[in-house]
């Protein structure tokens, strides 16, 4: 059994005095390329990465939850489904739980409670999505004590609709869905529009590298909705539901009718969708060359026209990038204002980039970056027994 794993299990031992039935796990995800897409309805690459989020979970008779985590200890939260109440500010991360109970009640299903314990190695607010990992661990949980009978993808729908509507964040489905359906060695390419998605094998030659800029971050969840409305201003313009009906050239076309600034979000947003597609075929072709490229440019595109990186990043970036040229590719990954940094780069060139990182970027920002070297990992399951 893994560590992580054990946790779990002797957290649950000692919280609640009894054993666990069983062990839930779900990861953590890293976008390879499309930022900012999934709300527009657009495309997005990510990959589920190599650490987790675990539940020891064992089911009650009546509706009651109580839960812990390691990450916040000493205190068991208790509520009952379908009582979910509103979020107060002493509820912090169980309310990523109880948004999962509010969407299945207010969907008319009915559900047990249970007794939980809850344990990550996924960095918090890091920009690996642990609140997915949560989520799906936990709603991946729920669906099989409960015999809710979701598919994977409806397990994220539902996370999607408590983080909107219970949590308050109007993130798009990209960090559920990957959480949910990510296969070990591939990314997965997802139309957010029909939400259909598709396996991409990421090539065994490449090292998947994740490096935390550090960077504390302030104005993301204002400048992410200041985007979001941007985008809806130039769709409402055009006549069209989202950003994915619009193409560049009537954008272009246009350009004059628009405030500059918002002719730029549109400019990323549409070019991204183009890049994603495009390199969800060169990883498949294991054409490194034309993904380094696609991933210098929607890094450039964050940078210039979406505004959504930072000094620091764009370090990140530039140190990485003079290292592995054309044989990977490096950009900034995730919601934007610090976070972290993505690199698929030839295996040979893993350890040149964490000492390009380590000798350059504290001396260039002041900052220590935090490197964890991935690789693309499965879906929310539940762990088989015999790990016991
Ligand atoms: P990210 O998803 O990028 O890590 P978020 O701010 O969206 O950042 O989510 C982080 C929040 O999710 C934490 O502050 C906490 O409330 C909740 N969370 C994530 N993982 C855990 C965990 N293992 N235990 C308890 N809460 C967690
Ligand atoms: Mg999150």
């Amino acid at each position: 059994m893994s560590n992580t794993a054990q946790r779990a299990n002797k957290l649950f031992v000692q919280t609640f005095g009894t054993t666990a039935d069983d062990l839930y796990r779900a990861p953590g995800r890293v976008n390879l390329i499309g930022e900012h897409t999934d709300y527009n309805d657009g495309f997005v690459l990510p990959a589920a990465i190599n650490f987790h989020t675990i539940i020891a979970v064992k089911q009650r008779d009546d509706d009651k939850f109580r839960a812990v985590s390691d990450a916040f200890p000493g205190k068991i939260h208790t509520w009952h489904f379908g009582h979910e109440g509103t979020t107060d500010p002493d509820d912090t991360w169980v309310k990523y739980l109880k948004g999962f109970t509010a969407a299945v009640c207010a969907s008319g299903l009915p559900a047990k409670g249970m007794d939980l314990a809850v344990v990550s190695n996924v960095p918090l607010g890091a920009g690996l999505s642990s609140s997915a990992a949560l989520e799906l661990a936990f709603g991946t949980a729920l669906n099989d004590a409960s015999q809710l009978r979701l598919s994977p993808l409806a397990v994220a729908q539902m996370a999607q609709r408590g983080e909107n509507q219970y949590v308050g964040c109007a993130c798009g489905i990209m960090d559920q869905m990957i959480s949910a359906m990510g296969e070990e060695e591939h990314a997965l390419l997802i139309d957010c529009e029909d939400l259909d998605s598709e396996p991409v094998p990421i090539p065994e030659s490449l090292s998947l590298i994740i490096v935390n800029s550090n960077v504390p971050r302030g104005l993301v969840d204002s400048e992410y909705n200041l985007r979001r409305e941007q985008c809806e201003q130039v769709a409402e313009h055009f006549g069209v539901e989202s950003l994915r009906h619009l193409d560049l050239r009537t954008l272009e076309n246009a350009k004059e009718e628009l405030p500059e600034v918002c002719y730029r979000r549109a400019r990323h947003v549409l070019s991204e969708n183009r890049r994603t597609q495009n390199a969800a075929h060169a990883l498949e072709a294991g054409n490194i060359a034309r993904l380094s490229e696609l991933m210098a440019q929607s890094h450039q595109s964050m940078r210039d026209d979406f505004e959504i990186t930072v000094p620091e990043i764009d370090k990140l970036v530039e140190i990485i990038d003079a290292v592995v040229g054309d044989r990977g590719g490096v950009r900034m990954t995730g919601g934007g204002f610090g976070g972290c940094v993505v690199a698929l780069v030839d295996h040979d060139l893993t350890d040149a980039v964490v000492e390009a990182v380590e000798r350059q970027y504290h001396t260039a920002t002041g900052l220590e970056a935090s490197v964890y070297l991935c690789s693309a990992s499965q879906g929310a399951s539940r762990l088989d027994e015999e790990l016991y």
